[in-house]
């Protein structure tokens, strides 16, 4: 479809237009009937040094796509994937266009991505739109973890388009998000090509990512052995800070692993309230396969599917090197998550028995299922102040004081003065919860109303920090709030 171009530039340079036109399919948004902006990322707009801001006429028609931005060449990625372990050789951008790459001062380089943006070459049956639910639960939960310091996409903006998409749940209000990457290659991405066996286009796509995320790869004797290591070592800081914070992306697919380290592709994900180590809230994960205490051995068979895909560029002795690789990806996903745990106890320098202080923790912690971020936010205050927001998270359970007076023994040998404030550091009071979100989602789809999602924009803003006045946003829900579900909604 022809969309006319705008007056409004964004400062794009768009890098991935120079590869061959068989990773992308060149094509526009399709027009929505009657597009609002409801959220804009100020802060992020800024950051990302765009050219304007919200009061812009045309913002709102070039980020709903009834309008192209005037250097725009918008194009829909093509990558394949495994699905819960099956492949699917041909998968790519549904419902997604990249507008372009824009490049900061500093040289840091982002992709603009709208995802509801109507049909692609890639979309199969599928409509090509977006819900406002999800659309929303991304924006709140990607802005959310890059609060908390979790590499992560972004989110630049919602716009509701006046159009209503069809889902098992009815007709629903549809809905735009603006999203913003560091980049967008995939696992799914390398193994588009593998299943094509062409080997050019790996070598190319590998050598567009270390350009683009891992230079010092270019610098290696061995490039891309040296890209493979540094794509599972990113893997293996992502995965640790996930299960730290309670995270459950919910959907570790190969298509939604983004070979940059970020979080990417925000479906049916939640922060887990009361503590279980094979908690699921996908309902479409049936067998528990990206259950919370999974993530770890699930991301080290997605790099074993990405290093089938490089073998070809490895040469002799290749599938040895993948298992030095995944081998080394295990052992480090294990050392930083039980590093990010202990600190989480204030073990910065662990002792023997540090990891069955921590072990005896968790047991009690999923025995009571006490909330996860509240356990480890008020065991903080455990040190030198009131024990009781703690004590009670386990409902008087008998085996607490015995944990909690050698755990006081041990922490008096760190840094007392200072374990609490670092404690603090590492232990969020505010997630963004499941039924939080929910009722933001509620309050904008039957009422237009999109104060409670800005409220929890704002107080997720700093994680780390008391609030007062949100006080009651940092409480876990009542056992009938629960949210124990999410949806893809797609
Ligand atoms: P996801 O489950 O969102 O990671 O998507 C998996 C694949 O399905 C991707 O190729 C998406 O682009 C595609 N997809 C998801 N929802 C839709 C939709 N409503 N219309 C077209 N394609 C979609
Ligand atoms: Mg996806």
């Amino acid at each position: 479809m022809f969309i006319p171009h705008a007056r409004l530039s964004c400062g794009f340079d768009t890098s991935f237009l120079q590869l061959p036109e068989k990773f992308y399919q060149l094509c526009s948004p399709t027009p929505v009937t009657a597009p609002e902006l409801r959220l804009f990322n100020h802060e992020l707009a800024e950051e990302l040094e765009l050219p304007f801001n919200s009061e812009e006429p045309e913002l709102t028609a070039c980020l709903a796509g009834n309008l192209l931005f005037a250097d725009s060449q918008p194009l829909a990625m093509a990558y394949a994937g495994h699905q819960f372990g099956s492949f699917v050789p041909q998968l790519g951008d549904g419902r997604a266009i990249l507008l372009g790459e824009k490049v900061t001062a500093d040289g840091r380089r982002f992709d603009l991505q709208l995802k509801g943006s109507g049909i692609t070459r890639f979309s199969r049956n599928g409509d090509g739109r977006a819900a406002l639910g999800p659309v929303l639960r991304e924006y709140i939960v990607s802005e959310a973890m890059h609060a908390l310091g979790v590499p992560t996409t972004r989110s630049l903006a919602v716009l509701t388009s006046g159009e209503k998409v069809v889902r098992s749940e009815g007709a629903l209000p549809g809905a735009i998000l603006v999203r913003v990457a560091s980049g967008l290659v995939r696992t799914g991405t390398f193994e588009y090509f593998s299943a094509r066996n062409d080997e050019e286009a790996i070598r190319q796509l590998a050598e567009y990512v270390i350009a683009r995320h891992y230079q010092e790869s270019a610098e290696s004797e061995k490039p891309f052995h040296h890209l493979f290591a540094a794509i599972a070592s990113a893997g293996a800081r992502l995965t640790a800070q996930w299960m730290a914070l309670g995270f459950i992306h919910g959907v570790l697919n190969t298509d939604n692993i983004a070979v940059s380290g970020e979080t990417i592709d925000y479906g049916p994900c939640a922060f887990m309230d009361n503590y279980h180590p094979n908690r699921v809230f996908s309902s479409i994960d049936f067998s528990g396969r990206y259950r919370y205490s999974a993530q770890g051995s699930v991301m080290k068979w997605n790099l074993h599917r990405l290093g089938s895909c490089l073998l070809p560029l490895f040469g002799q002795d290749g599938e040895e090197f993948i298992e030095t690789v995944t081998g080394s990806f295990e052992q480090e996903f294990l050392q930083l998550l039980t590093k990010a745990m202990l600190c989480k106890i204030g073990v910065e320098a662990p002792h023997k028995g540090d990891s069955s202080l921590l072990q005896e923790l968790l047991a009690l912690m999923q025995k009571e299922e006490t909330d996860f971020t509240l356990t480890f936010h008020h065991l903080a205050e455990c040190i030198d102040g009131d024990t009781t927001p703690f004590c009670t998270l386990f409902h008087n359970n008998t085996e607490l004081p015995s944990w909690l007076k050698k755990w006081q023994t041990r922490i008096k040998t760190e840094e007392p003065a200072t374990t609490s404030q670092r404690m603090k550091g590492v232990n969020p009071l505010f997630i963004p919860r499941n039924h939080r979100i929910e009722q933001a989602i509620l309050a904008a789809q039957e009422r237009d109303d999109f104060t409670p999602a800005r409220k929890l924009l704002q107080l997720l803003q700093t994680p780390f920090t008391e609030q007062p006045e949100f006080a009651a946003f940092a409480k876990a829900p009542k056992v009938e709030e629960r949210v124990l579900q999410t949806f893809c909604g797609t």
